[in-house]
């Protein structure tokens, strides 16, 4: 049967400021702003996202930057720290660079007893890490100004607090295609693809605090599906199973439908596809406020009100 889930496809998460923002992902991670748009469902706010050279799926972080938004608080019910992949031998490199743009990481850690890595904050607290491994075969993030040696290779995991881990295992694994790939302690791992960039950590965590949204936390993560036919197909099993999920909603560069898991976190599935290069060309991605159509008639108004923003890497080379 055809996998209908493949992995991760993007994590999006609130924060307060715009500028900062790009300035801390294009600029201090050397991400790419692929694509600067709104947020569908209340346009008077940017959404950036930020990935490879072309956005692929599982490279991509978005934000909805809400100017003076109340700081949320990490606990469970949500998604705590998103988990970029780079070489083992730019531990030295990223530790040197974050000191230098005053990000406050933390000494290195293990993890499976395997797995090193140094854990930090973006500017608005949301929790991040960089993963040493030399198994991401993907090509590193060429756009911008870090060494291709070092430069970040995509997504590694996503990790998720829950109160009790069994009902989201048996989603993930009964409706999305993900298996349980290993399990120290109370951290639970699952892929779709057991390769970096989809790995999935549920962490039983009964006695952390409710997670409260607010700017620094995580929204949503959304899954990776390949087509229209397999997403109407996972859509047509969840509902099977009790969930809920919207219908299949148009957000330009893909399609999507959310549901909530029953700990509580928001999961979308998306396309794969068409992807970011649909509305301008791959080397200008990025570069002019798109919007959809149903917005575009708003453009004079949108441009006026959102804060002017830019992409200055040269500050932070
Ligand atoms: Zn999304």
């Amino acid at each position: 049967m055809q996998q209908l889930v493949t992995g991760i496809h993007h994590i999006t998460a609130m924060c307060n400021g715009s500028q900062r923002n790009i300035d801390f992902y294009c600029g201090i991670l050397g991400l790419r702003l692929v694509k600067k748009t709104v947020n569908f469902d209340a346009p008077d706010v940017y959404h950036f996202y930020y990935g490879d050279e072309s956005g692929a799926p599982g490279s991509i972080i978005t934000f909805f930057p809400f100017e003076g938004i109340i700081k949320g608080r990490r606990g469970k019910g949500m998604l705590n720290t998103t988990t970029f992949s780079v070489p083992v031998a730019s531990l030295d490199y990223w530790q040197q660079r974050l000191q230098r743009f005053s990000v406050n990481a933390k000494p290195p850690q293990e993890r499976f007893g395997q797995e090193t890595f140094i854990y930090f904050e973006d500017p608005d607290g949301l929790g991040l890490e960089l993963v040493l491994n030399d198994n991401d075969t993907r090509p590193p993030f060429s756009y911008g100004h870090i060494p291709l040696e070092h430069s970040i290779r995509g997504f590694f995991s996503a990790e998720i607090w829950e109160e009790g881990y069994e009902k989201t295992a048996e989603l993930l694994t009964g409706q999305m295609d993900h298996t349980l790939i290993s399990q120290h302690e109370n951290r639970y791992r699952f892929a779709a693809t057991n390769t970096p960039g989809n790995y999935v950590d549920v962490l039983c965590s009964p006695d952390a605090l409710k997670g409260l949204s607010g700017g620094g936390t995580v929204h949503h993560i959304a899954f990776a599906t390949p087509d229209h036919d397999t997403q109407t197909a996972v859509r047509t099993r969840l509902m099977g199973q009790s969930i809920n999920p919207t219908p299949i909603l148009d957000r330009s560069y893909f399609t999507s439908i959310y549901f909530r898991e029953p700990g509580g976190v928001l999961f979308e599935i998306a396309t794969s596809g068409p992807g970011f290069a649909i509305d301008e060309t791959p080397e200008h991605l990025g570069e002019a406020l798109r919007l959809p159509p149903q917005y575009e008639p708003m453009r004079a108004e949108l441009l006026a009100s959102l804060p002017a923003v830019s992409v200055n890497i040269e500050q932070f080379r």
